[in-house]
């Protein structure tokens, strides 16, 4: 069966990263293989409505225009860069293979402390990611399963993204599901100050609510389908708290975009937006958190072709979500069962859906909320270390020392506690994660 391309050899690796140590090999050979399969287009089987949030103009096209559009708050859009789906890369095999690695789903709700709103991991691996060999360019069913990462003494989270064989999803690069976790008697939430660069935070909630401070001086509760959005630019610190009191279960995911070379040094920025474009269906509610679906646009700033959806969908309800051909896709499961594609995928897992397609069936057994992260595949390769995404182990390093030695980062005002030590930086030449979870 075809597989999707494996990854990065150790002195592919080190050449991206301008490393020393590993002499340059070989690269892959091997002729393209061209995006051969293409779904025949389906007539939607229901039509969607929107729902504007005041204010917002209406009239959207339909069609995402061929350059992005830079969206800032206040701002004039400015036109970016357009990135078309690279061809002569290699397909895989259907939901059939993908299954066997799937995972139990959801052990049900526990107490926790939870810190699953930063890459808390203190041994954290370097990933590469980014480029077009991982992009898959015709239409996929590949069910990731989520690796499971303790952060603290009794907390697990369900790392989706990066994972094996997959790294980004458009310019997604980071994706944890936590909870439901009964936190009742607990702190829950506790991230100390900690600093990021290179990336966009997305806090996006089911259940509870997360207090967010940064260097900026934002201070801002987000709650359950409200977005956070924290553009990081050259350097920014924030923490993230569960408030005291607070509601009894903590449910969400913590996501992070990775912002393109040509604005990665932006000022940092904080951006709250409670009110979100919503797109619906006969049993269907989607929320747009970033980018646009179906002409609806979220308000968040973007600066690649992207969207992010929150879906929630009625025990029964069969319908089928308009898509761009030209991005690739995702969808994860937080709660209940959904059918995507006539996959099932249960809460805490991914379905990698590549691109090619135009519209997505989604059926629901059971009422169910998942999101659908989506995007241009990324072009840049990218190193993601801890809470960096850069492009050097130098810059890396340069971020590390920094942040120790208090420069660069700002200082987060009001959080109860001292900042999160950065962790020490692996010994062995950066390497993307291995294929053993
Ligand atoms: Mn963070």
């Amino acid at each position: 069966m075809l597989r999707c391309r494996p990854h990065l050899t150790e002195a592919e690796i080190a050449a991206t990263l301008g490393l020393s140590r590993v002499p340059p090999g070989p690269r892959p050979a091997g002729p393209p293989t061209p995006s051969a399969r293409s779904p025949a287009p389906v007539p939607s089987a229901v039509s969607l409505s929107r729902r504007r949030i005041p204010g917002r103009t209406a009239s959207v096209s339909r069609r995402r225009p061929r350059a992005h559009r830079i969206r800032e708050p206040g701002g004039t859009p400015r036109s970016g860069t357009d990135r078309p789906v690279a061809a002569g890369v290699r397909g895989t095999a259907g939901a059939e293979s993908a299954e066997k690695g799937f995972r139990a789903p959801l052990s049900g709700l526990r107490p926790a402390r939870l810190g699953g709103m930063s890459n808390l991991d203190r041994a954290p691996l370097p990933s590469v990611c980014g480029g077009r060999g991982f992009v898959v360019a015709e239409p996929v069913r590949e069910l990731l399963s989520p690796r499971h990462v303790r952060l603290g003494e009794s907390t697990e989270v369900r790392r989706l993204l990066p994972n094996l064989g997959r790294r980004m999803i458009g310019a997604w690069a980071f994706v944890d599901h936590y909870g439901p976790d009964d936190i009742a008697d607990q702190p829950g939430m506790q991230v100390p100050p900690h600093p990021h660069i290179g990336l966009q935070t997305v806090s996006w909630l089911h259940e509870g609510e997360v207090l967010h401070r940064d260097s900026t001086g934002s201070q801002q509760t987000i709650g359950p389908r409200e977005l956070g959005l924290m553009t990081s630019g050259r350097a920014i610190s924030h923490s993230e708290e569960s408030p005291r009191p607070h509601a009894r279960f903590l449910h969400g995911a913590q996501l992070w975009v990775a912002l393109p070379d040509a604005h990665r040094n932006t000022d940092p920025r904080f951006e709250y937006h409670p009110e979100l474009p919503t797109v619906t269906a006969p049993g269907l509610t989607a929320t747009v958190i970033l980018g646009s679906l179906d002409g609806s646009v979220s308000p968040g700033t973007t600066y690649t072709p992207i969207v992010g959806a929150d879906l929630a969908l009625r025990r029964g309800a069969d319908v089928r979500l308009p898509l761009e051909p030209d991005f690739e896709y995702g969808v994860l499961a937080m709660s209940g069962e959904v059918h995507v594609d006539g996959v099932p995928v249960l809460p805490g897992s991914m379905l990698y859906l590549g691109c090619g397609r135009s519209e997505l069936p989604l059926r629901a057994e059971s009422d169910a909320g998942f999101m659908l992260l989506g995007g241009e595949p990324f072009a840049e390769e990218l190193i993601m270390w801890w809470n960096f995404v850069a492009r050097s182990q130098e810059e890396i390093v340069q971020a590390r020392e920094d942040w120790a030695q208090g420069a660069r980062f700002g200082e987060v005002k009001g959080y109860d506690g001292t900042p999160l030590p950065a962790p020490a930086l692996p010994e062995a030449p950066l390497r993307p994660r291995g294929r053993v979870r």
